[in-house]
């Protein structure tokens, strides 16, 4: 990493103890998550500046905490095992996200991708979450205001796509924009029935896996300023 980048990392470090961090990070570990680049790049992504200062002091509990406009920051267990899907088979260039919310899980996945390209409906947060992430000197993202139920088609194929939002259903443009061997991590259903599914663009097709219930805000129709 760039001794720049690395510095402006560090600065976060302090403003909340650094055994409140390791402790979140001790935690992930008990809970099954292993792969060691998503939990130091975990470790040392400052969370609080992704939240309001008046809720920084919860930033290292692993939960979801509220963004503004009905949205949240994901929960860093979610943040890390939709990274560890898509990273499973190897390391990833080209990532969609859709979902940009604070930035959070768009600044832990440019640590682990060569780029990442970035869609959310919502003008305000893209704008905040922008600064966020040139203030932390992360610069292999681009940020499309849009809908994400079409993806971000100029600019695919992509060999990873991660959705940080409950779809109805599998967004048809999402599959048409991942590479072959792509993998798709998205949670399917609505209100309190959601699964968490890791889809795969095989030679022929796609595979599907089930990987258990989750909690998420719902994918939602069109561009709001
Ligand atoms: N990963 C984000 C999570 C934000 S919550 C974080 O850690 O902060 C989900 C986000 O998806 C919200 O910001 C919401 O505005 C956005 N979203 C919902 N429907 C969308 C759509 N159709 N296109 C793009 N973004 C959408």
């Amino acid at each position: 990493m760039a001794r720049e980048q690395d510095d402006m990392l560090r600065r976060g470090i302090g403003m909340t103890s650094q055994r409140t961090r390791e402790r979140l990070i001790q935690r992930l570990y008990e809970e099954g998550l292993s792969n060691a680049q998503v939990l130091e790049v975990i470790r040392r992504t400052p969370r609080h500046l992704f939240v309001d200062e008046a809720l920084a002091h919860r930033a290292y509990e692993d939960t979801a905490l509220p963004i503004g406009h009905n949205q949240t920051i994901s929960q860093p267990y979610m943040v890390a095992r939709m990274s560890e899907l898509l990273l499973e088979a190897g390391p990833l260039d080209k990532v969609l996200e859709i979902g940009t919310g604070s930035g959070y899980q768009t600044a832990v996945l440019s640590q682990l991708v060569e780029r990442v390209f970035s869609v959310e409906r919502i003008k305000v947060l893209q704008d905040r979450a922008k600064e966020r992430l040139v203030e932390l000197n992360l610069r292999n993202v681009v940020f499309r205001w849009g809908d994400g139920w079409e993806g971000w088609p100029a600019l695919a194929p992509y060999n990873g796509i991660i959705v940080t939002a409950v779809a109805t259903d599998v967004p048809q443009a999402l599959l048409d924009q991942l590479a072959p061997g792509g993998r798709l991590v998205i949670p399917v259903g609505s209100g309190e029935v959601q699964q968490l599914m890791l889809i795969i663009r095989e030679e022929q097709g796609f595979s599907r896996r089930v990987l258990g219930a989750v909690r998420f805000v719902p994918l939602l129709n069109g561009p709001l300023a």
